[in-house]
């Protein structure tokens, strides 16, 4: 098997939705889904391409209440390309009986392949193998190149080449009862001599789309088309041409196309851009560059994976997939990245916390990308403000979901396809996506020491969100604590007390652990920049002492609600009733979505042990045990590393589903961190699922990746039905497979950020690699230059520390320092240490001292 290649041989209509998915095609500024070319949508078939940010609102009246939702729109198809024998029926490998089907996906190349041999009620046999890619290094462009051979005939045929621009948004079965129809033609025609185009326009957001294609035919490289003619009807436009066709003699179609909105930089006008963009070279001139652009991303993303068959296909494919959402063509674009990346319309092309999950690859290969992502953020920081003044609160609120301009976009109602009923959606309380911001924000400034993002984009995001949370906390005198009360936590399933009339759950840890966090890094700030920029900075803001005093004393006593020895994931947590795990996985299989059971059994997963994903695991997901340590004993509250992390990994794990696929990923993580490091002995030995059962799978975790752990897989990443089957087994086997695949990937991950880690270390230590290093030290210089400030710490060495310090093997010495060790930098050295502890300030020093 290898690793780059994902194959698919045969049709299967069942699964054709899923297929077209994995098979998109993207560059970061758009993406078309691997829809065979001459599908139109339809039950089985939903082509759809999707362009980064190009987002509309329509209004639908559902349930005798006007709904008003922003879409990100399917922009016209560029794929129909079809052909008939001697006027006879359009091909259509359905009706034909099928010799042969196979798709390819070229995951080192970004080239979909897809081979079929059919044959006609005449007995005609054809074979049509189209090659096709979104270009990487010209983001406007895309190509498909399609060689018929007529194998035991010979005669002519009518080809077909068209844009559709009278696609709509449908993709999603439980949103076809709401509007998708966002183009309104604008104008379509013949472009020169072999094109065509179709320019439309968005009916909200008037965001103009041009597509022109060029369609050009060969034998032998010679052009051989007859009798072109061009069709049009409003918001669609055919080339098409005749071919003579002889047995066993190959006839290549070759269909550049090029795609511009409104919304790009450098044109006049997506028409004029888009049939000046067409007149590119040839397939395999263009298919040279594409690759090339792919080859420099592969070196900068691979993991070392050869050699571990499926498991190293699932990880490239996700890295793959990833990089056609988010790309260098993505640098300067104003997007974030919708949950479902360019895929598809499930989420409406939203963007929900999820880059949370993103940014760790990218911080440490491409860190430019992200920094304009959070550009995004920063872009929509007034329309946060503007959020957190309508709940009464100051500083910035990010919404839910983001979408064109920062607005919350997370809709009011949702239907459960289960009961068909539309109910109240309170997903919005999920506060806590503006501390993934936050987050974000920092991690980026710790993988790059950009002290001039820090200062002009993270700084106040930041800042204006640690505002936020500040205000929401409330101090309870009786308790002598703060308070987060209404809020949601990540995981979705628990909106509300059982019963409760308002939404809203009150102190959910993750949230405020994590605003204690953030409230200490809002502090880290003011002192780390340099004097002049903190004052900006706070000036600019309109900082007071007394605020800041306050953020400092919320740190100290928020409270954490606990119960079993555990983190309780909100108050009262442990007045749930405990879930039927066994019985519900015996009546319904798959138990993913227990919300949506429950419901259709007129019952909710309010009033139960059960969570959607990884709540209170967040923490140990985005804080190493040390940091939670450090963050606990500010607060007060006793945390032992290794039992109480094992506690709560096990409680939180054995009472989660997993309905949301993010889940996986943290269980993966905070497992991986949970069992001993890795000795990179081939020998050591998989103590994860062993039944036949999970051997049917073939997935044998890869043997440099076996994490030696003595520790049994945990239960609900065992597959049903082993012997020891617990409450919760009630995953999948499948998702048990894919969770300690997750698993051993997530080792591979870390062992390369080590790696990482250690050219970091060298950089910020020694020789400058790069403009931005040299640029810095000689900022280092002429700071050293001016006046010795005790406070300034240097921003580079800081980094590496920081990031070193993430890693379990960072030791706090407590006594204000760390002791660092990694097997990259073998000696021990000591920095000071860099988050909430105490650090000399200069004299006069505005803020107070005494609570640091
Ligand atoms: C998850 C969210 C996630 C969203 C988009 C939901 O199912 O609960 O955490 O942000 O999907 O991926």
């Amino acid at each position: 098997m290898s690793e780059w290649l994902l194959v698919y041989d045969g049709f299967d209509p069942d699964n054709e939705g899923l297929r077209v998915a994995l098979c998109t095609l993207g560059n970061g500024y758009f993406a078309t889904r691997g829809a065979a070319p001459e599908a139109r949508a339809d039950d089985v078939h939903y082509p759809g391409t999707y362009v980064a940010g190009c987002y509309d609102r329509l209004v639908t009246e559902v349930a005798g209440r006007e709904v008003e939702n922003e879409d990100l729109v399917n922009v016209p198809n560029w794929l129909p390309l079809t052909f008939r024998i001697e006027n006879g029926d359009w091909f259509d490998p359905g009706r034909l009986e099928l010799l042969e089907y196979r798709q390819e996906l070229d995951l080192r190349r970004g080239l979909l392949t897809r081979v079929v041999r059919a044959r006609d009620g005449t007995g005609r046999v054809t074979s049509v193998t189209q090659r096709r890619f979104v270009h990487m290094a010209q983001p406007h462009l895309a190509a498909m190149e399609t060689t018929i051979v007529a194998e035991n005939w010979s005669g002519s045929i009518e080809v077909r080449s068209a844009i559709d621009g009278t696609v709509t948004n449908s993709g999603v079965a439980r949103y076809r009862g709401l509007r998708g129809d966002h183009l309104l033609p604008v104008d379509e025609g013949e472009a020169g001599k072999d094109g065509v185009y179709v320019q439309v326009q968005t009916r909200q957001s008037r965001i103009s789309i041009a597509l022109a294609a060029r369609t050009r035919a060969t034998i032998d490289g010679e052009p051989v088309v007859n009798g072109a003619s061009v069709s049009t009807e409003p918001g669609f436009v055919a080339h098409e041409f005749r071919l003579d066709l002889t047995a066993g003699a190959p006839v290549t179609i070759e269909k550049v196309v090029a795609l511009h909105t409104s919304r790009d930089l450098a044109i006049s006008e997506p028409g004029l851009a888009a049939a000046a963009a067409a007149d590119a070279g040839g397939f395999a001139e263009l298919l040279g560059r594409h690759t090339l652009a792919w080859d420099q991303l592969w070196q900068r993303f691979d993991l070392p994976l050869d050699g571990h068959g499926r498991a190293g296909l699932i990880l490239r494919l996700h890295i793959f997939h990833l990089l056609q959402t988010v790309s260098p063509n993505t640098i300067d674009l104003d997007v974030g990245v919708p949950a479902r990346g360019l895929h598809g319309e499930a989420y409406r092309g939203h963007i929900f916390w999820d880059e949370l999950f993103i940014f760790p690859l990218l911080n440490l290969r491409l860190p430019i990308l992200t920094r304009s992502m959070l550009n995004y953020r920063f872009r929509r920081l007034d329309a946060a403000r503007r959020l957190a003044r309508a709940e009464g609160h100051d500083g910035a609120m990010y919404p839910w979901q983001s979408g064109s301009d920062g607005r919350e976009e997370t809709q009011t109602l949702h239907l459960n396809p289960k009961s068909g009923r539309w109910l109240p959606d309170n997903s919005r309380l999920q506060r806590h996506i503006n501390l993934a911001v936050a987050y974000n924000a920092w991690s980026y400034y710790q993988a790059t020491g950009d002290v001039e993002f820090l200062r002009f984009r993270g700084g106040p995001m930041m800042i204006e969100i640690a505002r936020f949370m500040a205000a929401l906390a409330s101090y309870n005198r009786a308790l002598d604590r703060y308070e987060i009360k209404g809020v949601m936590g990540p995981d979705e399933y628990h909106d509300g007390y059982p019963d409760a009339e308002r939404p809203g759950l009150d102190n959910n840890a993750y949230t405020n652990v994590m605003t204690v966090w953030l409230l200490c890094r809002a502090l880290e700030i003011l002192e780390l920049l340099p004097e002049h920029q903190a004052r900006e900075l706070s000036d600019q803001l309109g900082l007071t002492t007394q605020e800041v005093d306050r953020w400092d004393h919320i740190s100290r006593k928020m409270l954490v609600c606990f119960h079993d020895g555990v983190m309780s994931q909100f108050e009262g947590y442990e007045k749930l009733a405990e879930f039927d795990w066994v019985g519900y996985q015996e009546r319904y299989g798959d138990i993913h979505r227990l919300d949506r059971i429950l419901e259709a059994e007129g019952d909710s997963p309010n009033r139960y042990k059960v969570s959607k994903q990884a709540d209170v695991l967040m923490i140990f997901y985005l804080l190493s045990p040390a940091e939670v340590g450090e963050l606990f004993a500010r607060l007060g509250y006793p945390f032992d590393p290794d039992a109480d992390v094992r506690r709560n990994v096990e409680y939180y794990l054995a009472r989660t589903c997993h309905g949301s696929t993010l889940s996986g990923v943290v269980h993966s993580w905070v497992l991986a961190r949970e069992v001993p490091p890795m000795k990179g002995s081939t020998s050591a030995r998989w103590r994860g699922p062993s039944t036949s059962s999970n051997a049917a799978m073939a997935v044998s975790p890869p043997a440099a990746a076996s994490c030696g752990s003595t520790r049994p897989c945990p239960p609900s990443f065992r597959p049903s039905g082993s012997a020891s089957t617990t409450a919760a087994t009630a995953s999948t086997s499948a998702l048990s497979t894919t969770a300690c695949e997750w698993a051993c990937c997530r080792r591979w991950l870390r062992r390369s950020a080590w790696a990482l880690t250690a050219r970091w270390s060298t950089w910020a230590g020694g020789t400058p690699t790069s403009g931005r290093w040299l640029r810095l030290a000689r900022r280092r210089q002429q700071e050293k230059r001016s006046a010795p400030r005790p406070n300034r710490r240097n921003p580079v060495r800081r980094t590496a520390f920081c990031m070193i310090r993430r890693w379990p093997r960072t030791r706090s010495s407590g006594n204000g320092s760390c002791s660092v060790r990694s097997p990259a930098w073998p000696t021990s050295c000591t920095w000071p240490r860099c988050s909430s502890g105490s650090w000399p300030r200069p004299a006069g020093w505005w803020m107070p001292a005494t609570r640091r």
